[in-house]
C-alpha cells in the first residue's frame, strides 16, 4: 500500500479523506493546530459562486457545484440561509443584468426579488437599496466544516499529526522520499519517510516547493475581517458589484462579519490587520446594513489566501480562486512530490479529488473517489479520536 504523507491541515489536508477512502496510507503533518492556518479564519460563507460569475466563471461553477454537494455530506456544518446582492446606486444597477446571465450560465439558481421582499427578509438593510437578487450563499462554520474531512479519515486510518512542522525534505537521487519534521510538542525531529509526499501548505506553498528547489505559481493574497456583534442580517448580504472590498457581510451564531479587503504579500507570516483596513470595512458595511455605524468592532483578524497564480495581473480581486495540483515529475523532474494550490474552503472536497485522481494516475490505481457520497463523521468525532 502506497504512503502518502500531506504537508497542511487546511483545506488541502481533505486529501486525506479522499486518499484514505481509495486506500492508501496516509500520514497528515500540520505544523501547528489543525486548521490554525488561513483555513480556521476565513467568513464562513458557504459560497453559491455568484460573487465570481463574470470573472472568474471556472471558480463560480466550482463553487455552485461543491455547494450542493458539501449541503449533503457536512449538513451540520452549513446554515442554507441564502444570500442577497443587493444594488445601492446606478452603477450596481447597470451590473444586475450582467450578473443574472453570468448566474444563467453557470447554472446558479439566482432570482431577482423586489426591495419590499428583500426588506422584510432583512429588516436591516439598507432602506435605499434598488434592486436585490436572492442566491444560494450559505453560512457555514470553518471549523465544523473542515473537521468532519478530518474526523473521517483518521476514522479511516490516516494518521494525523499536528505540532509536526516539515523542516526539510529528504532526497535521493534527486527525487522526494519523505520529510524531516520537527515535533514542537517533544522538541523531537524526526525523519518519516512516503512513496509520495503532497505539499498543501496553503500560503506556505512556495517554501516547501524551495525545499525541493522547484517554484510553484502560489501567490498570498492576506484579507481583513471584521465581526460585529449581534446578528444583523439572517441571510448572507452581497453588494451587487463586480468583486471588491468591504463587499460582503455574513452572519456567524450571534456575530455579524463584515469582509473582506485584498492585497498582494510575500510573507504569510508577516500579515497585519491595517487600522485603514478596518475603517473602511465598517464604513462599507454601513452602507449596506446601516445598523453597523453604530457598532464597534468585536474582533479583527486577517488571513492569507493561498491564490493561484495563473496570470501576471496584480489585482488581487482578479486573481481566479480556482485551483489545481501539479506533479513535479513532469513539470521539474522531481519524482515523488505533488503541490496543491488555490480553491476556496467550499471547493475542498474538489480540490482533494483532483489531486487523488491526480496520485492515483501516478501511482498506477484506477480506483474511483468516493468523496461525492460519503456522508462526513460529525465534527466532534474528530477530538473524541483524538482523546487516547
Ligand atoms: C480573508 C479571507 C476570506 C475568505 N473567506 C472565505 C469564505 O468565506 N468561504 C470560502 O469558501 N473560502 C474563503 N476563503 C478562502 C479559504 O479560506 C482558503 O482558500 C483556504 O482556507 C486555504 O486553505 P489551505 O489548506 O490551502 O491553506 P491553510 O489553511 O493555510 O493550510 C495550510 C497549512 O499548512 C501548514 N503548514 C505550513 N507550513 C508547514 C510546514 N513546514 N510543516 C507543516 N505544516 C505546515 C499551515 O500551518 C497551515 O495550517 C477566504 C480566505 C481569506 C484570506
Amino acid at each position: 500500500m502506497e504512503h502518502v504523507l500531506i504537508i497542511g491541515g487546511g483545506v488541502g489536508g481533505a486529501l486525506a479523506h479522499d486518499l484514505t477512502l481509495r486506500g492508501f496510507r496516509v500520514t497528515l503533518v500540520e505544523k501547528g493546530e489543525l486548521l490554525s492556518g488561513t483555513t480556521g479564519r476565513h467568513h464562513g460563507l458557504l459560497h453559491s459562486g455568484a460573487r465570481y460569475v463574470l470573472h472568474d466563471p471556472a471558480a463560480a461553477r466550482e463553487c455552485w457545484e461543491e455547494n450542493q454537494i458539501l449541503r449533503r455530506i457536512a449538513p451540520q456544518a452549513i446554515e442554507p440561509n441564502d444570500g442577497l446582492f443587493v444594488a445601492l446606486d446606478e452603477t450596481d444597477l447597470s451590473f444586475r443584468e450582467p450578473f443574472l446571465e453570468g448566474c444563467a450560465a453557470a447554472g446558479i439558481p439566482a432570482r431577482e426579488i423586489s426591495v419590499d421582499e428583500a426588506l422584510a427578509r432583512v429588516p436591516g438593510l439598507n432602506p435605499e437599496a434598488k434592486a436585490a437578487v436572492r442566491v444560494p450563499d450559505g453560512s457555514m462554520d470553518a471549523f465544523r466544516l473542515a473537521l468532519p474531512f478530518f474526523a473521517t479519515a483518521r476514522a479511516n486510518g490516516a494518521e494525523i499529526r499536528p505540532y509536526c512542522e516539515v523542516t526539510a525534505l529528504e532526497r535521493r537521487g534527486g527525487a522526494v522520499t519523505g520529510v524531516q519534521v520537527c515535533d514542537h510538542r517533544t522538541g523531537r525531529s524526526e525523519t518519516i519517510g512516503a512513496d509520495l509526499v503532497v505539499n498543501a501548505a496553503g500560503p506556505w506553498a512556495g517554501r516547501i516547493a524551495e525545499m525541493a528547489a522547484v517554484q510553484v505559481p502560489i501567490q498570498p493574497a492576506p484579507g481583513v475581517m471584521v465581526s460585529v456583534a449581534g446578528r444583523l442580517t439572517h441571510m448572507v448580504v452581497n453588494r451587487l458589484h463586480p468583486a471588491g472590498e468591504g463587499d460582503i457581510i455574513v452572519p456567524q451564531r450571534r456575530l455579524s462579519i463584515l469582509g473582506t479587503t485584498a492585497w498582494l504579500a510575500d510573507d504569510p507570516d508577516r500579515v497585519t490587520a491595517p487600522a485603514a483596513h478596518i475603517r473602511r470595512l465598517l464604513t462599507l458595511g454601513a452602507q449596506l446594513l446601516p445598523a453597523v455605524r453604530s457598532l464597534q468592532p468585536h474582533a479583527v483578524w486577517s488571513a492569507s489566501r493561498p491564490l493561484l497564480r495563473t496570470d501576471p495581473a496584480l489585482d488581487p480581486y482578479s486573481i481566479s480562486r480556482t485551483f489545481d495540483c501539479f506533479d513535479h515529475a513532469v513539470r521539474d523532474r522531481v519524482e515523488g512530490l505533488v503541490t496543491l494550490i488555490g480553491g476556496k474552503a467550499t471547493t475542498m472536497r474538489a480540490m482533494a479529488e483532483k489531486s487523488a485522481d491526480l496520485i492515483c494516475r501516478k501511482t498506477g490505481r484506477n480506483i474511483a473517489g468516493r468523496t461525492r457520497e460519503t456522508v462526513l463523521r460529525p465534527y466532534r468525532g474528530y477530538w473524541r479520536q483524538a482523546v487516547p
